[in-house]
Parts: C-alpha cells; sequence; structure tokens
C-alpha cells in the first residue's frame, strides 16, 4: 500500500515523501481513511507506530479542504499528556503542513505563557496542549475552543496515569458536542475504554500491535544481576560494548541523578532527564542525545514519555518498573519503525514481583542471561523494595495506575500516600 492510494491530497503526499516515508505504517493504513470519512476513531497503539502521522495527515487533509475563516478559529485540538510529546506533535504537523495555509501552535506548562498567548491571538487552527496549561488559559478567558471540529487525546493511558481525568472531563465541557474524536492509547485498562465510551461515538477501532504485548523486532534479555552492582554493570555494557545512545530508565528521579553522576564519573557522556528538570535542561539533554554529544539519557517513565527519538539501539531498564505497562511503553522506545533495538533488563532480586507481572502482561517469560561476576547472591530476599524510608513495603502484586483524579504519584507510593515522596509530579500545568 502506498500513501497515493490512502487519498491524502498532493500537497501531503509532497510534505511525506520530503520527510522519506515509502509506506504508510499499519496504524496509518487502518487510521487514516476512517478519519478522512469524519468518523471517530479509538486507535491502540504506542510511540514508535508511526501514529503521530497517522492523526496529524488526516486531520491537516480535512481542515485544508474545510472552509477559510479568516478569524481562524481553533478546529482541531490534539491534547497529550507531556511537553516533549506535545512539541514533537507540533513539530509533525510543521513538516507534513508545509505546503498548506494552515497554521500550528503548542502550549504546555513550565514556561512563560505570554509567548504562547501572543501565538493564540494572531489566530490558529491546530494547537497541541498538554491539559493544564490549556486549562489555565481558558481560565483566564485567553483561549476559546468553541469551533473545534476535531479532538484528538493522543496517549490517553498516560494521561489518566498522570492524574488528567477531570482536566479532560472539564475540557469536554467547553468544546462543542457536534466533532470529530479520535483517541489514541498504548494500553487498554478499563478506565480507558469507560473514558473512551464517554467521549466517541461509535468509534472505528484499529490497531497496530496487540494489546499490551511487545513488538517483535525487539530483543529482550534480562540479566540478574546483585543490587549494588547494577551501576557497575551497565557501565561495562556500555564501554565494553562501545555503545553510542542509550536510553536507562529508573524508577526515581534521585536514582536517574545518581546514575548519571556515576557515569560521568566513568567517562560517559550523560545527563538525566525527569520532572524536577526544568524545560531548558530537558530540552538541551534531548538535543544532545539526538545529535550524539550525549551517549547515555537516563529518564524516569514520565519524562520519557513521548521523546521521539527514532532508530535507537538500546534501551536498559536499570530498575524494572513497578506498573508492568511502563515496561511496555519504555522498550517501544528502541525498535523503532522497523529497526531492530535491543531492550535489556537489570533485574535483582528485589524486583521478582515486578518481573512476574511484567511476563505475565507481555504473556511470555524474558530470557535470562548472568553475566560472570555480576550475578546476585542465590539466597538474597525477593521481598519487595522499600520505596523511601520508613514507608511501608509492598507484600502484593502491584497496584494498578490509579486512574481517577489522583496524580500519578499514587501509583509508586505502596504505603501512605505523602505528596512529598512523588515520583514524578504532574510536570505539565
Ligand atoms: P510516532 O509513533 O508517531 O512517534 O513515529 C515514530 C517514528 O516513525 C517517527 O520518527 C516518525 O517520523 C517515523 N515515521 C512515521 N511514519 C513513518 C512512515 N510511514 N515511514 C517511515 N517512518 C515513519
Amino acid at each position: 500500500m502506498s500513501f497515493n492510494s490512502l487519498g491524502l491530497s498532493d500537497a501531503l503526499l509532497k510534505a511525506i515523501s520530503k520527510k522519506g516515508y515509502t509506506t504508510p505504517s499499519p496504524i496509518q493504513q487502518k487510521s487514516i481513511p476512517p478519519i478522512l470519512e469524519g468518523k471517530d476513531v479509538l486507535a491502540s497503539a504506542q510511540t514508535g507506530t508511526g501514529k503521530t502521522a497517522g492523526f496529524t495527515l488526516p486531520i491537516l487533509q480535512i481542515l485544508s479542504q474545510g472552509k477559510h475563516l479568516s478569524h481562524r478559529p481553533i478546529r482541531a485540538l490534539i491534547l497529550t499528556p507531556t511537553r516533549e510529546l506535545a512539541a514533537q506533535i507540533l513539530a509533525n504537523i510543521k513538516e507534513y503542513g508545509e505546503f498548506l495555509d494552515l497554521r500550528s501552535t503548542v502550549i504546555f506548562g513550565g514556561v512563560n505563557q505570554k509567548p504562547q498567548v501572543a501565538q493564540l491571538r494572531q489566530g490558529i487552527d491546530i494547537l497541541v496542549a498538554t491539559p493544564g496549561r490549556l486549562i489555565d488559559l481558558q481560565n483566564q478567558g485567553l483561549i476559546t475552543l468553541n469551533k473545534v471540529e476535531i479532538l484528538v487525546l493522543d496517549e490517553a493511558d498516560r494521561m489518566l496515569d498522570m492524574g488528567f481525568l477531570r482536566d479532560i472531563e472539564r475540557i469536554m465541557k467547553v468544546l462543542p458536542t457536534k466533532r470529530q474524536n479520535l483517541m489514541f492509547s498504548a494500553t487498554f485498562s478499563k478506565d480507558i475504554k469507560k473514558l473512551a465510551m464517554g467521549i466517541l461515538n461509535h468509534p472505528v477501532q484499529v490497531e497496530a500491535t496487540p494489546e499490551n504485548t511487545t513488538v517483535d523486532a525487539i530483543t529482550q534479555k534480562v540479566y540478574p544481576v546483585a543490587k549494588e552492582k547494577k551501576t557497575e554493570l551497565v557501565i561495562k555494557l556500555i564501554t565494553e560494548g562501545n555503545w553510542k545512545q542509550i536510553l536507562v530508565f529508573t524508577r526515581t528521579k534521585q536514582g536517574a541523578n545518581k546514575l548519571t553522576e556515576s557515569m560521568i564519573s566513568a567517562g560517559i557522556q550523560a545527563a538525566a532527564i525527569h520532572g524536577n528538570k526544568g524545560q531548558g535542561a530537558r530540552t538541551k539533554a534531548l538535543a544532545g542525545f539526538k545529535n550524539g554529544s550525549l551517549t547515555a539519557l537516563v529518564a524516569t517513565d514520565i519524562a520519557a514519555r513521548g521523546l521521539d527519538i527514532p532508530l535507537l539501539p538500546h534501551v536498559v531498564n536499570f530498575e524494572l518498573p513497578n506498573i508492568p505497562e511502563d515496561y511496555v511503553h519504555r522498550i517501544g522506545r528502541t525498535g523503532r519503525a522497523g529497526a531492530n533495538g535491543e531492550a535489556i533488563s537489570l533485574f535483582s532480586p528485589d524486583e521478582t514481583v515486578f518481573l512476574r507481572d511484567i511476563e505475565k502482561l507481555i504473556g511470555m517469560k524474558l530470557p535470562k542471561e548472568n553475566i560472570k561476576g555480576f550475578e546476585p547472591d542465590p539466597n538474597a530476599s525477593t521481598e519487595p523494595i522499600k520505596q523511601g524510608q520508613g514507608r511501608q513495603q509492598r507484600n502484593s502484586t502491584p497496584r494498578k495506575p490509579k486512574t481517577d483524579t489522583t496524580n500519578r504519584s499514587s501509583n509508586y507510593s505502596f504505603g501512605p500516600r505523602r505528596p512529598s515522596q512523588n515520583n514524578e509530579r504532574r510536570p505539565n500545568r
């Protein structure tokens, strides 16, 4: 199948060919036609499948064919959980829309609102936004959403995980009831299905990869390792393997900082990216990682969400995630768009429950390989990790992500919920 046969306009085909895409990815093949027909779509697709073009291309086509209003009200609204993802989507819209007369911009928290407001004042056809900043501006009367024709909820599962449900509901109230709705999610929990039922109208359901399964192009390995030797092992893997670009996941911000420092001491160019880092630091780290001046990017789950890093060869789980779905998201950063990748998990005995839950979710046993000199003590305790000091320890299966109005940090607290112990707080307001 070619992009030609999907019914896209010449202006879009020209932009696509400029990007170097020759064949639409499966999610694009399945989602573009129904979106062009004006239908609601519920798509199961994770980052790396080409989902962004799957919705931005048909939106650009629909808006460019519609009637042009001189004052340019916002006609398409794309909601995303993180600033990085928002910025990435806008970059794609600009590229794909290069030969069209449509204006787009992005708004997100953590930066001065003034330039964003100035952009909005000029008239914008497509707005990409994180929910917090959108509501802030809406409350200040700086944004009008009553002409929105198309709504996209991208990475809807992550938006719920991050506690954006109430914000989403508030935004729904100010949108016109008659509109086209598109929802993309990597995982489909009960709460996601409930949200979809509340928002979508007889949606066409499309799927890029089977639910909650990992992509075949990714080689997955587990290295059992003594907890205190993880840092040494990851450094050894990078230096001896001569790895040039590696994304490492830690469970906490503190863990990310500590590991980054150790890597730098070992002569590896590394930077941490997490919710405590300012926007400038995050952008700089990401740019360095993309241009090759940084070898390792150490990230927490939320910070990594939405990063567009094509053809990432190595992903390392320095610690296994306690939310099994996060494993799927993490390793989705490698083997992207057809390229092969390797996802390695450093697994210490105290993560036994996490590994079991991940294997249950993905429906397969992950192959284990011992590395001489790093093996854990066979008698080491398999008691789950204590999160923070003096906190109650977890002794059952991980809690499913909370999808009510609490923030994402609740997934990480096993004891009493204390905001000061948040792993990641909502970063986008
Ligand atoms: P996404 O899943 O939207 O984050 O896209 C993942 C990566 O695939 C991005 O770097 C896109 O630029 C790239 N991409 C999207 N569609 C195609 C395509 N049809 N052919 C090749 N690469 C693509």
